[in-house]
């Protein structure tokens, strides 16, 4: 038996294999997997309703480690633009590599089966995802020209006031120019 880096426990262990059936190792995987699938669950929420937000740089560069990948990945999409909450773990979690790694994981841990699917996302889901998300944009795009519109009619409505001020001061201060 030789060394194993265990990455839930992060830990190296002279145990081998053996460190895996082991009850500290389990309960310790019970919480990753716990805490992992609290944020799956909250993304997934978004699925059918995607969440679309105005950048922000400070709000929205969350990273999300990925236990059966091993790896960093970025929890939101961004244009620079607008962001779309959860749209990197999503899409992550529907790649092909993510679904080998976590059938990976869970044989290498031995974790509980019946939970592994939470995990993967279906292909179709993200292209039900990504309709919606275009759909959210669009209004929001709506949403902004109206706003523009609203605030060009105001600039007018305020030029209009600004020229009659001028007007009827004018024609008390200078009368003979008129
Ligand atoms: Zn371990
Ligand atoms: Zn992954």
């Amino acid at each position: 038996m030789g060394a194993f880096y265990c990455s839930v426990c992060r830990q190296t262990t002279f145990t081998g294999k053996g460190h895996i059936f082991g009850k500290s190792h389990q309960s310790r995987l019970r919480v990753v997997l716990l805490k992992f699938l609290e944020k799956v669950k909250e993304a997934r929420r978004t699925l059918k309703k995607p969440e679309v937000e105005k950048f922000d740089p400070i709000k929205h560069n969350q990273t999300f480690w990925c236990y059966c990948c091993s790896c960093e990945i970025q929890r939101n999409v961004t244009d620079g633009n607008m962001t779309v909450l959860y749209g990197g773990l999503l899409e992550h979690m529907a790649t092909a590599d993510h679904r080998k790694n976590t059938h990976k994981f869970w044989w290498e841990n031995k974790a509980h089966p019946k939970i592994r699917d939470k995990f993967i996302v279906a292909e179709e889901e993200t292209e039900k995802f990504k309709a919606e998300v275009s759909k959210v944009l669009e209004s929001f795009v709506e949403k902004e020209d109206d706003y523009i519109k609203e605030a060009a009619d105001h600039i007018r409505a305020q030029e209009k006031h600004r020229q009659e001020v001028l007007q009827s001061l004018s024609e008390v201060c200078f009368p003979w120019k008129l």
